[in-house]
């Protein structure tokens, strides 16, 4: 039987792992771990927002890491488990998110989506516009990732029947 619980995809760089950000560190709200060999600044925010988000979604990643998010990354943000793993066969690219559209949508087929990522575009929204099920798209900033407006959004748009607030 088809999960019925809403499918939130999830994207790492720019959401949970953050980049570009000006001037100091101290006080933007993450910490660096060694991932792989190399360091990413991890928000300190993301592991409560995503655990919060799971108990009303079934996360899945949706990143460029593919199955490597599972690596660290639950263990680090304190989830319950590790998630699904969307694989993109080599299309992923930096700093876009079109590629991503295929592999989304062969998941979660005609249940109700929303997406967080930093790298949304046209194409992105006029695909969402598209879909026959509900469909929310949250873009986050790069050097910010996931904060508690998006996951109160969230939480209110699958409480309330996927309309938006
Ligand atoms: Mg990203």
């Amino acid at each position: 039987m088809a999960d019925p619980r809403p499918v939130l995809a999830v994207d790492v760089d720019g959401v949970i792992s953050l980049f570009g950000f000006e001037g100091p560190i101290e006080n933007l709200g993450g910490r660096f771990h060694l991932i792989d060999g190399i360091a990413h600044y991890i928000s300190d925010l993301a592991g409560a927002q995503l655990r919060r988000l799971g108990e009303v979604y079934e996360l899945v990643w949706a990143t460029g890491w593919e199955e490597r998010a599972n690596d660290r990354l639950p263990m680090i943000l304190g989830l319950p488990s590790e998630l699904p793993c969307l694989r993109f066969a080599g299309r992923a690219r930096f700093g876009t998110a079109h590629w991503k559209l295929d592999a989304i949508d062969e998941y979660a087929r005609d249940r109700p989506l929303a997406w967080v990522d930093d790298s949304l575009d046209n194409s992105c929204h006029d695909w969402a516009a598209r879909r026959g099920a509900p469909t929310l798209l949250l873009p986050t900033e790069s050097h910010v990732g996931i904060t508690d407006a998006h996951t109160e959004a969230l939480l209110s748009w699958a409480r309330e029947g996927y309309t938006a607030g």
